[in-house]
C-alpha cells in the first residue's frame, strides 16, 4: 500500500499478492544488517545460529496461529503448491494407489492431473453441473480404498469457497488451501495433510508449507526424489539442500504480524467484513455481477463480469489510474477479479467500492 504518484495503491492482484506495509518496512529496515550483523538476512549461512532461530520462530509461529497438534509435522519446501500436487501423491498413495478427488474447477483439475501420474485418480464429486459455482460434497464414503481424499477449499479462479469440510469418514483429508490458509480457523485435527504455496496469504512465491500428520508418511518408494519425501524434509528440519532462506524470514514477519494483529480469528473476522462489504457493492449494481451460488462465494478472490463486456478495458485502464492495480480476472474466466487476502485493509475494499459507484454512475443509464 505505497503511493504511487498522488495516490495511494491497493493491489488486488491474486498472487503474488500484496504483504503488510509493516512486514515490507521491517525486511527493508532490516535488508542491509540484519541484527547488526552488517550483512543482510540473505546472504547468511542457513546454518547460522540466525537463521536456525528464523525456521524455528517461523514453525512455532505457524503452530500457533493454527492450532497445530503434536503429531502433525510442519514443512517449508520449494516449487509452490504445484510441486506439491506431485508430492502428495508420492508420499501418501502408497497403499491403495488410488486418490479420491472433489471437483470444483480449475486448481482441483490441476491437481487432478498431477495425481494422475502417480495414482488412479477418482472424481468422487464433481460441480460442473453448476459450471463450477458451487462448492459440492461427496456422499459420505466408507472404506472404498483410497489413500486419501483432496479438495480445494477455495477456488482461487472460480471464487469458490467451501466452509465446511467433506465427511470422509476415515480415509485421510488432504487440502490444497494456498488461497485461503491463515483466513480464519481451521481444525487441523480433522485434515491428513494440509498445503499452501505461499505467495497468497504466506509470503513469497516458491516457498511451500505442508502440516501433516506423522502417522500418514514414511511410505514414499525410493524413487521419490528426496526434496520430495516428506521424511526426509521432515529428517533435516525442512534443509533437504539450502532452503529459501529469505522467503521463510518474509513468512515469519507475517506470522508475527498476524499474531499482533489477534490472531486468524481476528482474521476471519475483517475478512468476513470486507468480503460482505465488496459483495453487497457487486449485488446491488445494474454494472457488473457475481454468479457464484450465494453459499459458496469466496471471502478472499472476488471475481466479478460486467453486464456490458465493452466497458472492462476502460474500468480496469481507471481503476489502475485510481491506485487500485490487478483487478483484471484469471485468463480462463475474463471480467474481474479482486484478491482481498489477509493483508488487504478495509480501506482497500472501501476504495474499490467507492470507485465502482463512481464508474457505474458515469457509464451505465
Ligand atoms: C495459486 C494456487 C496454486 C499454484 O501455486 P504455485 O505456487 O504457483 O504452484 C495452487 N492451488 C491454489 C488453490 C492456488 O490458489
Amino acid at each position: 500500500m505505497a503511493e504511487a504518484g498522488a495516490n495511494l495503491t491497493y493491489n488486488f492482484c491474486s498472487g503474488p499478492a500484496m504483504l503488510p506495509e509493516p512486514v515490507l518496512v521491517r525486511a527493508q529496515s532490516e535488508l542491509l544488517s540484519f541484527q547488526g550483523l552488517g550483512i543482510s538476512e540473505m546472504e547468511m549461512s542457513h546454518r547460522s545460529p540466525q537463521f536456525l532461530s528464523i525456521l524455528d520462530q517461523a514453525e512455532n509461529n505457524l503452530r500457533k496461529l493454527m492450532d497445530i497438534p503434536p503429531q502433525y509435522s510442519v514443512l517449508f519446501m520449494q516449487g509452490g503448491a504445484s510441486l506439491q500436487f506431485s508430492a502428495v501423491p508420492l508420499n501418501l498413495a502408497n497403499k491403495h494407489g488410488r486418490v479420491g478427488f472433489i471437483n470444483t474447477g480449475y486448481w482441483s483439475q490441476k491437481a487432478m492431473a498431477e495425481t494422475a501420474r502417480f495414482a488412479d485418480v477418482v472424481e468422487i464429486a464433481s460441480s460442473v453441473d453448476s459450471e463450477f459455482k458451487q462448492a459440492v460434497y461427496p456422499e459420505r464414503l466408507n472404506g472404498e480404498g483410497f489413500d486419501y481424499i483432496h479438495f480445494t477449499p477455495n477456488e482461487t479462479i472460480g471464487g469458490v469457497e467451501f466452509f465446511d469440510l467433506p465427511d470422509c469418514g476415515n480415509t485421510p483429508l488432504v487440502a490444497d488451501m494456498s488461497s485461503c490458509i491463515l483466513s480464519r480457523p481451521i481444525d487441523v485435527k480433522r485434515f491428513g495433510l494440509i498445503y499452501a504455496g505461499a505467495q497468497k496469504n504466506i509470503g513469497p512465491a516458491g516457498l511451500a508449507v505442508v502440516v501433516v500428520r506423522n502417522d500418514l508418511i514414511g511410505r514414499a518408494s525410493d524413487a521419490t526424489p528426496r526434496l520430495l519425501n516428506y521424511q526426509t524434509v521432515i529428517s533435516e528440519h525442512s534443509m533437504a539442500n539450502t532452503p529459501p532462506t529469505f522467503a521463510i524470514y518474509l513468512a515469519n514477519l507475517v506470522f508475527e504480524w498476524l499474531i499482533v494483529r489477534g490472531g486468524v480469528k481476528e482474521m476471519e473476522r475483517k475478512n468476513q467484513e470486507k468480503a460482505t462489504l465488496l459483495y453487497s457493492c457487486i449485488d446491488g449494481s445494474q454494472m457488473i455481477f457475481n454468479d457464484v451460488e450465494p453459499s459458496s462465494r469466496s471471502r478472499m478472490n472476488v471475481p466479478f463480469q460486467f453486464y456490458d463486456e465493452t466497458l472492462l478495458p476502460l474500468f480496469l485502464a481507471s481503476a489502475n489510474e485510481h491506485g487500485l492495480l490487478n483487478l483484471q480476472g484469471h485468463r480462463s474466466s475474463g471480467g474481474c477479479r479482486a484478491s482481498i487476502y489477509n493483508a488487504m485493509p478495509i480501506e482497500g475494499v472501501v476504495s474499490l467500492i467507492e470507485f465502482i459507484k463512481e464508474f457505474e454512475k458515469s457509464h451505465v443509464k
